[in-house]
């Protein structure tokens, strides 16, 4: 059989990292286009950073990607890189824009020109949807994002959509859902709650500070959602799919998890702005800083995710409290 080549954009963010580790498992050639003197380590975390079946490969603008799919003409390409903080995405909205979109359109633009067998696979999300629709939410409900993240996003899926449907690419969206892993930025409320809970846990300090810890999301685990969006590339026909679990949790039972994967208990007090978490001797460990909440922070959306249902079978969900447990449990063996 002929060895695939993928072309990843984003190899060193937690997707394309993840991504990679499963092409390589599968027999997969990668193509990664970086910016210069990227940071590698997650690449390094996943052991892959040496692998031969990586060929890295330095682009300075957007523009140099249409070379590199005319030369190597991948098999699968998968478009992760992207700005990807939802709360930063309000301060910088042009930037946003025209990296999460205009890049998602060159690129479109130089396949159909280029290779137009290649199968595209485009990182869309659940912050295309209107806020306020009645959960779970289906591909095919309302789109109305509330935040420079969300427009830039839904504007390259529409882009998607019609190289699809007017040009006959093979070109999919997937719609993700909150997901996260060990290897998430500490900006992403996930890896704040869990390595400050090792922190505290193993040797105090500081509380833990958040913003608003009703807020509630359709959580997943990275790794799993890594398998399903290969599978999509897999199928017959090019769709859009919600990658979600269609369960809602709050960052509130995120901070319970990952004490609790410790062994350690606290108790809640207080209401609104003044409800903070003590452990057993008093000490406040969680607090709540006003400074961390979100214009238009109310999608408490879940993703109707019966279209995956048929990857699942082959690829389960592993539950909630198991990788809060893990992304914790992996934050403190990293203190020792
Ligand atoms: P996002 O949904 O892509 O923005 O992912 P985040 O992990 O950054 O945020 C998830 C949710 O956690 C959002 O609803 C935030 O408002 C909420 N949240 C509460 N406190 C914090 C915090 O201290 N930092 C972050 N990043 N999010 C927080």
């Amino acid at each position: 059989m002929q060895t695939k080549t993928a072309l990843i954009t984003g190899i060193t963010g937690q997707d394309g990292s993840l991504l990679a580790k499963h092409l390589i498992n599968l027999g997969y050639r990668i193509i990664a286009p970086t910016r210069k003197n990227p940071d590698k380590s997650n690449l390094n975390n996943l052991g892959i950073i040496d692998s031969s079946l990586i060929e890295f490969l330095i682009y300075k603008q957007f523009s140099d990607f249409e070379a590199i799919i005319a030369q190597h003409k991948p098999t699968e390409i998968y478009h992760f890189a992207a700005m990807s903080h939802v709360g930063q995405s309000h301060e910088n909205p042009a930037v946003v824009f025209d990296v999460n979109c205009n890049w998602t359109l060159e690129l479109l633009a130089s396949v159909i020109k280029n290779s137009p067998n290649s199968k595209f696979f485009f990182a869309s999300s659940c912050e295309i949807y209107r806020n306020d629709l009645p959960s779970p939410v289906r591909e095919e409900d309302e789109k109305r994002p509330n935040n420079p993240y969300g427009i830039s996003k839904l504007s390259a899926h529409q882009m998607v959509d019609y190289y699809r449907l007017v040009k006959g690419l093979f070109a999919c969206n997937g719609i993700l859902f909150n997901h996260e892993s060990e290897l998430r930025p500490a900006s992403f409320v996930s890896k704040k709650i869990c390595s400050n809970v090792a922190r505290l846990v193993k040797s105090g300090g500081k509380p833990l500070t958040l913003g608003n810890i009703e807020a509630k999301k359709d959580w997943g685990y990275a790794p799993d959602y890594i398998k399903i969006i290969h599978e999509i590339m897999q199928q017959k026909n090019a769709q859009n799919y919600n990658v979600s679990t269609n369960k809602l949790y709050s960052v509130k039972d995120m901070v319970n998890a990952a004490f609790s994967a410790l062994n350690y208990e606290i108790s809640w007090q207080g209401e609104g702005i003044k409800t903070h978490a003590i452990n057993s001797a008093g000490d406040t460990v969680v607090s709540i800083n006003e400074k961390y909440f979100r214009p238009l922070d109310n999608r408490f959306l879940r993703g109707d995710n019966s279209k995956i249902k048929q990857f699942m079978q082959n690829h389960s969900q592993t539950p909630f409290t198991q990788w809060v447990k893990s992304m914790t449990l992996n934050e403190y063996k990293l203190l020792n």
